[in-house]
């Protein structure tokens, strides 16, 4: 039996968060809500790896533009293994997610805890603006993943909720509210890391929303060798300096750090093998995110097609800039910028502002770290250009809205000034005046309009 109402899912909502408003909008009991979406009573709800999609697909209503294909790739983790897995193995996954149960499909995984934090997190910057923007707030992925303890848009700290990530809230659906209380992290992450945590949380995400082509494992070492040879992290005679290694590993993340990541065994040699030993189980992305962080390598380039064969690049605190391929980078991220603008402009919907803490989500690289981007001369330039300063994003707001103001000679300034959600501090002359031009051009259609009824025949 298909159900009435599904909420429409915000962007990187966890598919968890999805359900927990489906409750909540509906005003039922946890029981009632997992009867009406998957008709079982004694239910597993996954919380970043569910099952049974293709289940709660049949009872979704008529006019839902979800498929399980759209909430695996935009609403759970599975796309932070794509480029780990080959792709006979990613469908495989998939079709578990589909037809499986949420119990079957975290047989596949070893330890969801290592995947994801113990308590669900948020930003306090999001949960505002959510508030402010969709009325509400929800969960997001990204930053429910171990290993993120910054927000990649507002590079503050994530807060936990109370509520645990653990086997009980696997049963419920609870949807987080306004008011949820909020913990500061048990453990401190000291000034000079901050940059080193927020590229870890920007690779993540970058991952999380790009899902690049798998690269087999044999040629991913060879690509992370590449690297590390630059580093001087290789012997002459070809071997990995593991004791190197380890000591330069510990000096870029905080011990607490890689405590919380579970990688308190980072002194065991076993942890780096995933740069020797091909491996076709699942290996946790985080250790991958934690090594292109290392090798200051962006995902971008470890996962493009035309990594150098023989040439090496890549770039470290240890590195020349002469070894690094300057130009090519330049015009990789100056074309990806602009790319990822034109996207966000094309989209239909609200019109979303491009600013930079946008474009480093996206793209997944710290624009504002001046030592890379003053390298980038092109790339500079491109951001020159699509950045949008406050009032020429108004300008595409007043557009958009002048658009949903139905065409009246009555229409009022303060009327299009909501419907632009342009606030009424002020705006600057230049904007007044593109709001009363708007305004004058809704008017004259409307009388136009009114005129044409007028003298229309009537036969
Ligand atoms: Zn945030």
């Amino acid at each position: 039996m298909s159900i009435s109402f599904f909420p429409t899912p915000y962007p990187d909502e966890t598919f968890y968060s999805l359900l927990a408003r489906y409750r909540s909008w509906s005003r039922i009991s946890n029981l009632q809500a997992k009867i009406d979406l998957f008709g079982k009573r004694k239910r597993k709800l996954g919380l970043v790896l569910p099952g049974d999609l293709e289940n709660l697909y049949s009872r979704l209503p008529a006019d839902s533009t979800l498929s399980p294909q759209i909430l695996i790739d935009n609403h759970t983790i599975l796309p932070i293994f794509y480029p780990f897995i080959a792709s006979s193995d990613r469908t495989k996954l998939q079709d578990v997610m589909v037809h499986k149960d949420s119990t079957c499909v975290s047989q596949h995984f070893a330890g969801m805890s290592n995947y994801i934090s113990d308590y669900q997190r948020v930003c306090p910057i999001c949960l505002e603006k959510d508030e402010e923007c969709y009325g509400e707030p929800y969960l997001h992925r990204i930053h429910q993943l171990r290993g993120v303890v910054y927000c990649p848009d507002h590079k503050v700290s994530l807060l936990n909720t109370n509520i645990k990530n653990d086997h009980k809230s696997a049963y419920q659906c609870i949807a987080i509210s306004k008011n949820v209380e909020l913990v500061k992290s048990q453990f401190e992450i000291p000034k000079e890391y901050e940059n080193t945590l927020c590229k870890v949380a920007l690779t993540y995400n970058w991952l999380l929303n790009n899902q690049p082509e798998f690269v087999e494992s044999k040629e991913l070492i060879r690509r992370y060798r590449c690297l590390l040879q630059k580093c001087g992290l290789i012997s002459v005679g070809g071997n990995l300096k593991f004791n190197n290694l380890t000591k330069e590993f510990k000096k870029k993340f905080p011990v607490s750090y890689l405590k919380e990541c579970h990688y308190y065994d980072i002194c065991n040699n076993s942890w780096f093998y995933i740069i020797i030993y091909p491996d076709n189980n699942i290996v946790n992305p985080l250790r991958h995110v934690l090594l292109m962080v290392f090798l200051d390598v962006i995902p971008q380039e470890l996962f493009s097609s035309d990594f150098p064969n023989v040439q090496v690049f890549g770039f470290g605190p240890w590195l020349t800039t002469k070894k690094m391929d300057w130009g090519k980078r330049d015009k990789l991220l100056s074309d990806e910028i602009k790319k990822v603008a034109e996207e966000v402009k094309s989209q239909p919907g609200w019109p979303i502002r491009i600013t930079k803490a946008l474009l480093e989500r996206r793209i997944g690289i710290c624009l504002y770290d001046s030592n890379f981007i003053s390298k980038l001369q092109l790339t500079q330039k491109t951001l020159d250009t699509v950045i949008e300063p406050i009032d020429i994003f108004r300008f595409r707001k007043i557009a958009y809205g002048v658009n949903l103001l139905k065409l009246d000679k009555k229409s009022s300034f303060s009327e299009l000034l909501r419907k632009c959600r342009i606030g009424t501090d002020n705006p600057s002359p230049i904007v007044k005046m593109a709001l009363m031009e708007a305004l004058n051009a809704i008017k004259e259609v409307a009388i136009s309009n009114e005129k044409e009824t007028f003298n229309a025949p009537t036969n």
